[in-house]
């Protein structure tokens, strides 16, 4: 009757589940016939290559499996087609890859491989030995199912040979699939790692084995692709099911590059592309399919990589399509503050803050990202932009991602601004109910104004009457939604500007694939007078050379930090903390007043420790990462990071940034416990060797990789499926340069010739990238 239906997998499954439970309450006494049922229902539920080749199946109409998607579907139905219509993939299957991130068959393609073995060579028993890995063709001697009493725990030991000799291959706990198949006298291909075994035998736990029809040749050997799988299925299944899609649908495939890209590149169609990733030949290249530089693997790297790059700079162009604020050119505001300041701008503020003038003065909206190393002197930037729009008769904000940073800036808008005439507010969520309610009215009212503040500038409650310029400082913190929010703030007319300040430098690949769709700036310069940090690396265990430096230091007049990771001790780790680092400073320095301050300290009382600080009431301040940011003490030349190990590169270089900030010359220790792993050491060893805050960001990258360093995954910015920004930089650049000459040609890709592209990048790409106007 199961053969009768249109797909009978789901009922051959409950079915089996059914016989398996009868199979597992009776033990030992199943009759012959509940094994008869359970295999046939096998045949029904079990992966494709099975029922393939038994006679049964290969007389029903090909392609019933593939139920739901007909013979002439578009790709995109295709691509969109569940796992389901694979021949082999069972309901439970189908769900276990969806919960993997294999919901969709376009998904099953871009699943690659992360490494291939190379079965080309059938070794006999005679070769075998301990510890390397095998293939095998063997015939089935001897089977020996053990510990059938308790159903799901059992073993299978199976004997089997060729001519020279035998094996032992050993199966544990679910073992049915093989118990069921691996008939005396058959011949099976096996490969998998040999261990020595008690007695006389080599043998093999858990090899793959697939059975090799009489006289067939070897079914998989060769290069054969191992995929992650979601769950302790085996190897095959998840191969199988690839490779079902690949055999079946990789013709249809379409090749959005433009062929004159392709040559040029020496791309291949994606179809061959594809095909040459999951199922290489026999005569692959084995070490540039491992490394993924295969020319197949390239193909498929550099188109994610066009696509993105079209993505990213369509909707640059995009923005600057839409209708924007021309604000005057700088007034005699800007000029005063300028004039007023203890110091002159840096060469490279210069610059930057007239890139940003040129950007106000067009009728579009200005989307650009500063990087400045810590202390380059963005806020002074950030407020002249300010006033420009301010003087141009509109609001503007500058948002921070703390309360302490949004402070810092406070005070500084208050230092260089205070004494211009211009309204300045500051609004985050400590500021009280009263002053709510006097600033959220002028807000709305469109009153010319600075408003300095955090996160809380965003939300429902406040309306802006007339918003010109978004200053948002840090802005990877803030991610892509909240960028999005402000831009919603436009209100009817004109889109406001967007200035985004981080002292984080950004590598200039993750600059180009990460922000590609912004304008950059650097500050690459600091003010004058600035010494290098000297920065050492300290064992934790001896704590008299970190007392040395700080004594030596303060005694001198100035003052120290001492940063930990932790806030108080914690039963669970055994790391230094804050509270008891403060306590063994004061028993070691009695001299000298230390203060204490973190997370858990309320902000206001934070703030005025930090003030004291700042005023020298203090010359200890013993923190945690609190002070990361938001914190500016010319005074201060000691910088201590207790289990600096345990820090980022870029949090460590934040942290060192805090010192060094005055006229004397600044140490920082980094303290680390020696049992650190490689990775820990590299980055300590980067921070003594550079000061340079793009090395630093680019050594970041390399050692944590593109998703972690800033926390993209987080932030909305699209993972890629198979390029990495570091091992693809050549393509990258490539994949820049020809969606750059091909938006020149056609901005809007409305040629028949792009429309292949354009439809790709609609399907694929237009979610995630939010492009309105594409598809
Ligand atoms: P960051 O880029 O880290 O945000 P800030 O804007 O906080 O840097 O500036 C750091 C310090 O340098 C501040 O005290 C600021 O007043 C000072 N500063 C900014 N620009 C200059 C300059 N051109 N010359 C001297 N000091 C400057
Ligand atoms: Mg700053």
């Amino acid at each position: 009757a199961l053969d009768d239906l249109q797909d009978p997998r789901p009922i051959a499954r409950q079915l089996h589940e059914a016989f398996e439970d009868l199979r597992a309450a009776r033990g030992e006494a199943v009759d012959a016939a509940v094994m008869r049922c359970l295999g046939l229902l096998d045949e029904f539920a079990l992966p494709a290559t099975e029922v393939a080749d038994s006679p049964r199946a290969s007389g029903k109409p090909p392609g019933r499996k593939a139920s739901g998607l007909s013979a002439d579907a578009s790709w995109e139905e295709v691509a969109n087609a569940p796992l389901s219509v694979l021949a082999g993939v069972v309901p439970k299957r189908e769900k276990e890859f969806a919960k993997f991130g294999l919901q969709r068959l376009e998904d099953v393609f871009y699943h690659l491989p992360f490494r291939y073995e190379d079965r080309r060579q059938v070794m006999t028993t005679r070769d075998l030995r301990a510890g390397e890995m095998a293939t095998l063709v063997v015939r089935i001697r001897h089977v020996d199912e053990r510990g059938a009493g308790r159903a799901r725990r059992r073993i299978l030991t199976v004997v089997a040979g060729d001519d020279d000799g035998s094996v032992e291959l050993v199966w544990y706990n679910q073992i049915r699939w093989f118990a069921q198949r691996l008939k005396i006298d058959s011949t099976w291909l096996v490969h998998g790692k040999v261990e020595a075994a008690y007695g006389a035998f080599l043998r093999i736990v858990h090899p793959e084995a697939e059975p090799m029809e009489e006289g067939a040749q070897a079914p998989v050997a060769g290069l054969v692709p191992i995929y992650e799988k979601p769950t302790a299925m085996p190897r095959q299944a998840m191969r199988r099911a690839v490779l079902a899609a690949v055999e079946k649908f990789a013709a249809r495939i379409p090749d959005v590059i433009p062929s004159e890209v392709r040559e040029r590149l020496d791309l291949l169609p994606m179809a061959e592309a594809f095909t040459q990733v999951h199922v290489p030949t026999l005569d692959a290249d084995l070490e540039a399919l491992a490394e993924v530089r295969s020319p197949a693997h390239r193909s498929i790297v550099f188109e994610e990589l066009l696509l993105v790059q079209l993505g990213l700079l369509m909707r640059k162009g995009e923005v600057k399509a839409t209708p924007g604020i021309a604000f005057e050119p700088r007034g005699p505001g800007v000029a005063r503050m300028l004039a007023e300041l203890p110091f002159s701008l840096t060469a490279a503020q210069e610059r930057v803050a007239a890139e940003i003038e040129a950007d106000m003065l067009r009728p579009q909206p200005m989307h650009r990202l500063v990087q400045g190393d810590v202390g380059s002197g963005k806020t002074i930037v950030a407020v002249i932009a300010a006033l420009q729009a301010i003087e141009s008769g509109y609001q503007a904000v500058l948002m921070a991602p703390t309360e302490l940073l949004a402070e810092q800036h406070w005070k500084t808008v208050q230092r260089v601004a205070g004494g211009l005439d211009v309204s300045l507010d500051y609004l985050t969520g400590e500021v009280g109910a009263a002053a709510r309610r006097e600033i959220l009215p002028r807000l709305a009212s469109g009153a010319p104004g600075l408003v300095v503040g955090t996160h809380a500038l965003i939300q429902e409650e406040v309306q802006f009457g007339r918003l010109g310029l978004a200053v948002i400082d840090e802005q990877h913190r803030f991610g892509v939604m909240q960028r999005a929010v402000l831009g919603r703030d436009a209100g009817e007319a004109a889109s406001p500007d967007i200035l985004l300040m981080t002292a984080t430098p950004i590598p200039r690949t993750m600059a180009l694939s990460v922000y590609g769709d912004l304008d950059l700036s650097r500050i690459d310069e600091l003010p004058p007078g600035r010494k290098p940090v000297r920065t050492e690396v300290l064992a934790a265990s001896k704590r008299a050379p970190v007392f040395a430096a700080i004594r030596e230091e303060v005694a001198a007049g100035r003052q120290a930090y001492v940063v930990y990771p932790l806030i108080e001790e914690s039963e669970n780790s055994d790391l230094r903390d804050a509270t008891s680092g403060a306590a063994e400073i004061r028993e070691h320095l009695p001299e000298f007043s230390v203060a204490l301050i973190h997370g858990r300290v309320p902000a206001a009382e934070r703030e005025r420790i930090m003030r004291e600080f700042q005023e020298g009431a203090y010359q200890i301040l013993v923190a945690t990462t609190v002070i990361e940011v938001g914190i500016d003490v010319a005074n201060a030349t000691v910088m201590v990071i207790e289990h600096a190990e345990r820090f980022g590169l870029s949090q460590l270089h934040q942290l060192r940034g805090r010192v060094g900030r005055g006229a004397s010359a600044a140490r920082c220790l980094l303290v680390a416990d020696w049992a650190q792993s490689n990775e820990a050491r590299e980055r300590l060893r980067v921070m003594t060797e550079t000061a340079d805050g793009l090395r630093i960001a680019e050594a970041d990258l390399a050692i944590r990789g593109p998703g972690a360093m800033l926390g993209t995954r987080h932030s909305g910015v699209p993972d890629f499926r198979v390029a990495n920004i570091l091992r693809d930089q050549d393509l990258l650049h490539q994949a820049r340069a020809v969606a750059t000459t091909i938006l020149e040609r056609d901005p809007q890709l409305v040629s028949a010739e792009f429309g292949a592209l354009r439809e790709a990048l609609a399907s694929r790409w237009a979610g995630r990238l939010g492009l309105a106007r594409v598809g």
